[in-house]
């Protein structure tokens, strides 16, 4: 079904920013921030479990890259985002291609003020059940 869904990072066009044999790099548009940048593998992957061993070091060759440039002119530091959500519908926020966002941070900058100082209170402490039940999905 989403392959009849055109994807708008297969063919990027004039937004590819810089490359490299797999993957690309382009600004993202809409953006949070000034030099929010996403990575992507230039194949058609929706699952982060399905890129190959290739794609994934040129991906985080380009973040590297990003992040070495950003930090000390955009920001002081940045987060490296990816999220899989198969769950959501394209859109213009959510394309199913694969990405990985690179967001230039600083101390209590303008996502923290908005978003991030009111997520301090999800989070909880591990007890032992969950630590437990979590630790055999990942290990077995
Ligand atoms: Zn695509």
């Amino acid at each position: 079904m989403t392959e009849t869904i055109s994807c708008p990072f297969c063919d990027p066009l004039e937004r590819v920013v810089k490359s490299n044999d797999s993957a690309q790099m382009l600004l993202s548009d809409p953006r949070k921030v000034p030099g929010h940048t996403l990575v992507m593998p230039k194949r058609h992957v929706e699952k982060p479990w399905e890129l190959t061993a290739e794609e994934l070091q040129d991906i985080f060759a380009l973040i590297n890259f990003v992040e070495q440039r950003v930090v000390g002119k955009l920001g002081t530091g940045c987060d490296i985002r990816q999220g899989y959500k198969p769950f959501l519908k394209q859109d213009a926020l959510k394309v199913n291609h694969l990405t990985f966002h690179v967001i230039p941070r600083a101390k209590d900058d303008y996502l923290y003020s908005v978003s991030e100082k009111y997520e301090e209170d999800l989070f909880a402490e591990l007890d032992d059940l969950e630590r437990d039940e979590v630790t055999k999905l990942l290990v077995d």
